[in-house]
């Protein structure tokens, strides 16, 4: 190549796909996908909505089954509740989760942001497919945006945008109802001038999702996603991406039926870069726009297939198959990587598992020593936070063990019961005979009873007098 053609070839490189060469804002016109990755992309996409949409109405045990109300510190998940005393496990859920995205974009590129992430599945599962709907192909569509406004262009956006705009208010609904839970929203919704600023806050949200969907779209993708950036750290030559076999490929040139083939196999129609949601050109190699939706593949394929040359031209592969032929390494960083994750995910599982629905915390009264009883005993004041994180009342008793003729003394009403999803406070007397009180000071076990289940057993310091 002259170097001339190498840095026009190159030029691509210059700006981010959604700016023009004029420093305009390059709009997306992409073609609808059609072929075997779309079409199983479809059917996730549908399973995904149906589970977003749906989770929030579903409760097991009068419990939501998914509740993250962050305003609240309260969270559920498979109907159990967690605290912020939980926290612990959601901060290893969260480490397990980045670095099972690592993990995942070292060894299968975006393969999240393709087929999982939520900006693709509404995008373009949702709200391309009503653009597509209403204002047809790309080239119609852009015929639309160029022409003047008659009551057709009036009334084919007026109906974009307000169904841009109903569903952006449903998908805010639905975040909303995992944060405060489907019964108080239907609340909300009955009396809303009484909920004015959840109200207000959710129209706010619904406008957000409506400028991200109707107007940022695929700069959301390419500039704005940290996930997106941080690409360039995460892949190596042996990560697998949708990549054009340019060894195959190349030179590139258009098609002729009447004439021996002296080029590639790339044709030069362009389709790949007609569908592409982001508007790159795949054919220039990795870039941090491609967000691995699998559009190029269809796209190529059917072009292949019509010409009868082999499929794959573009597909997943890694840069190192493409170039040497050499097939998928599992290297050390990615072992490295697994290692972890598996560890995280043992201990994740572990913390779960094991994870207490009634948490005992006792402590001695601040400021106190201790009393001696008429009765010739020596008496501590304790106070206890037990947390009940059951979605019941749970009556329970507690017990000193090891002690002969201990005692404990409720202050107040003798019968105790844990309120359902509370922190409760009791405060009690733990009173020992004189002489088995030695040193000045020990250590006692209290134990918390629901009927006949133990469930916890706590040690504290007692007091006693200077021997
Ligand atoms: S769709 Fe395939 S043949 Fe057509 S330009 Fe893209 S890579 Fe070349
Ligand atoms: S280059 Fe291909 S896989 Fe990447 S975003 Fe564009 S169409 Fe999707």
């Amino acid at each position: 190549m002259r170097e001339d053609e190498l840095l026009q070839a190159d030029s691509y490189r210059d700006r981010i796909s959604s700016v023009t060469e004029g420093g305009k804002r390059n709009w997306v016109y992409a073609l609808m996908p059609e072929g075997k990755w779309y079409s199983i992309r479809q059917k996730l996409a549908w399973l995904y909505l149906a589970v977003f949409f749906v989770i929030p109405f579903i409760k097991v045990n009068d419990m939501p089954f998914v509740l993250i109300n962050v305003v609240d510190g309260k969270f559920i998940l498979f109907s159990k509740i967690f605290w912020p005393q939980d926290f612990f496990i959601f901060a290893v859920a969260m480490i397990t989760f980045i670095v099972f995205i690592a993990l995942f974009t070292v060894v299968y590129g975006r393969l999240f942001c393709g087929w999982a992430c939520p900006q693709t599945i509404f995008m373009e599962f949702v709200f391309r497919r009503i653009e597509w709907w209403i204002e047809g192909s790309p080239s119609q569509q852009r015929k639309l945006n160029e022409s003047p406004w008659t009551a057709t262009k009036i009334g084919k956006k007026t109906l974009k945008h307000a169904l841009f705009l109903g569903f952006s208010w449903l998908i805010a609904n639905t975040f909303l109802a995992y944060v405060v839970g489907i019964d108080r929203l239907w609340e909300m919704m009955g009396q809303p001038l009484e909920h004015i600023g959840l109200l207000l806050g959710l129209l706010g949200f619904a406008l957000l999702f409506y400028s991200v969907f109707a107007f940022v779209r695929d700069i959301v993708c390419t500039t704005i996603c940290p996930y997106g950036r941080l690409q360039s750290v995460l892949f190596d030559p042996d990560t697998m991406q949708i990549a054009y076999d340019h060894k195959r490929g190349e030179p590139r040139g258009k098609y002729n039926k009447n004439a021996t083939r002296t080029f590639g196999d790339c044709i030069d129609c362009k389709k790949c870069v007609q569908v592409c949601p982001t508007g790159i050109d795949i054919r220039n190699g990795v870039q941090m726009e491609c967000v691995g939706c699998t559009a190029c593949i269809d796209a190529c394929d059917a072009v292949m297939e019509k010409l009868s040359f082999p499929k794959g031209l573009i597909r997943y592969a890694s840069e190192n198959e493409i170039n040497t032929g050499r097939k998928f390494r599992f290297n050390n960083r990615m072992k490295a990587y697994t290692a972890l994750l598996v560890l995280l995910s043992a201990l994740m599982i572990g913390l779960v598992a094991t994870r207490k629905t009634i948490d005992v915390y006792v402590s001695r009264a601040r400021g106190q020593l201790f009393q001696e009883t008429s009765d010739n005993k020596i008496s501590n004041l304790y106070e206890a936070k037990i947390i009940n994180k059951t979605n019941k009342d749970l009556p329970i008793s507690l017990q000193l063990d090891g002690v002969d003729n201990g005692a404990i003394r409720l202050v107040g009403n003798p019968d105790i019961v844990l309120k359902k999803e509370s922190i409760n406070e009791i405060t009690f007397f733990v009173d020992i005979p004189k002489e088995q009180v030695v040193q000045r000071s020990s250590h006692i076990a209290l134990s918390v009873y629901s009927g006949e289940r133990h469930i916890q057993t706590v040690e504290t310091k007692f007091l006693g007098p200077f021997q």
